[in-house]
């Protein structure tokens, strides 16, 4: 099999399209519930998924294994994510051989966060230093390949200023990147203006928003200390209101996010990629889907 490619959709496109982010469960137990969750993800036809790669290289078999679980399950083009930590340039040339020769078209090229305890990123001292780095080094080896890099409406935590950032997503773009996915934003205000500035600057590349429908108060509690990511006050009072967690907590969460994506589809984004935590009933909630397919007719 050779996969379908991101790019090509993309160019193709007569409506917005729809993606899934997956992470690779831990164990085969994990592998069991995902494939069940999956199997009830089935009817939503995304347009492509994805699945991440977990810090240092930790789940580099099971990224693989979820890719092939998605692939075989028929969810669509299949988006393996790659990032440079623990790892030299050789592994990295061995592990995109190995997606390439499995029929994978489309890697999301990242450099990665420092692994935990760690405060800052250290490059292997064989390895590669920045996102851009590795889409250049995809490219040198397969020059068909389908490469994303992540965007950051909010800036990257590391970079001295948003435009700084928008100045190293140009050189990731230049390297070859044929599409952008944005990190998580929950104010659509940052959206617009990030891709204004990135267009200000060149990029023409299609720029993914990106959304997580937050639907519990501990899901809250763990975006905002992990993410920089500004969480709306008003949401967090009214999922704080409805408990914390529960059905109606849920339901706030996802109308939030089907306002979002009404309001992003609404001012042209070329789709929304769903940051789903491998949660069917996110995907398969019926606000979401309801919304979606009025803009996939
Ligand atoms: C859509 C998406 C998917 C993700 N998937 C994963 C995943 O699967 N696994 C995972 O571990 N993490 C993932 N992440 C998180 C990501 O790895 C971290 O945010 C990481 O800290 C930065 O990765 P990057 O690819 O954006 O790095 P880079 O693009 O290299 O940027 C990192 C920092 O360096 C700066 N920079 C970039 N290029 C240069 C340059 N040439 N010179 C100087 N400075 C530069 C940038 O401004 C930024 O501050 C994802 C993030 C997003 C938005």
């Amino acid at each position: 099999m050779s996969e379908t490619r991101v790019m090509d959709l993309l160019e193709a496109a007569t409506r917005p399209l729809f993606s899934l982010e997956f992470f690779p469960p831990k164990n085969r137990l994990g592998f069991g519930l995902l494939g069940g969750a999956i199997e009830r993800m089935r009817a939503v036809t995304p347009d492509f998924v994805s699945v991440t790669y977990g810090a240092g290289g930790s789940t580099r078999e099971r990224t693989l294994d979820a890719c092939d679980l998605l692939h075989k399950m028929s969810m669509g083009p299949v988006v393996a994510h790659l990032t440079c930590v623990g790892s030299s340039r050789a592994d990295l040339e061995a592990i995109v051989d190995d997606f390439y020769a499995r029929g994978y078209r489309n890697i999301m090229c990242l450099r990665g966060d420092p692994p935990q305890g760690e405060t800052s990123f250290q490059a292997h001292p064989e390895g590669l230093v920045h996102a851009g780095d590795l889409v250049a080094l995809v490219k040198s080896m397969h020059p068909d390949v389908c490469c994303g890099v992540a965007g950051y409406p909010e800036k990257h935590p590391e970079a001295e200023s948003l435009d700084r950032d928008v100045e190293h997503l140009k050189e990731k773009v230049d390297a070859g990147a044929s599409f952008i996915t944005t990190q998580m934003f929950f104010d659509n205000a940052h959206y617009f203006r990030f891709v204004e500035k990135c267009r200000a600057l060149g990029i023409t590349q299609p720029i993914i928003p990106g959304l997580m429908p937050v639907i519990s108060r501990q899901q809250i509690d763990r975006i905002t200390s992990l993410s920089d990511a500004e969480f709306p006050e008003e949401l967090a009072r009214s999922i704080d209101e409805a408990g914390g967690s529960g059905p109606r907590a849920e339901a706030l969460g996802m109308e939030w996010t089907v306002h979002q994506v009404e309001n992003l589809l609404s001012a042209g984004a070329p789709g929304v990629h769903l940051y789903i935590l491998n949660r069917a009933p996110t995907a398969t909630s019926p606000i979401l889907t309801h919304s979606l397919s009025a803009w996939r007719r």
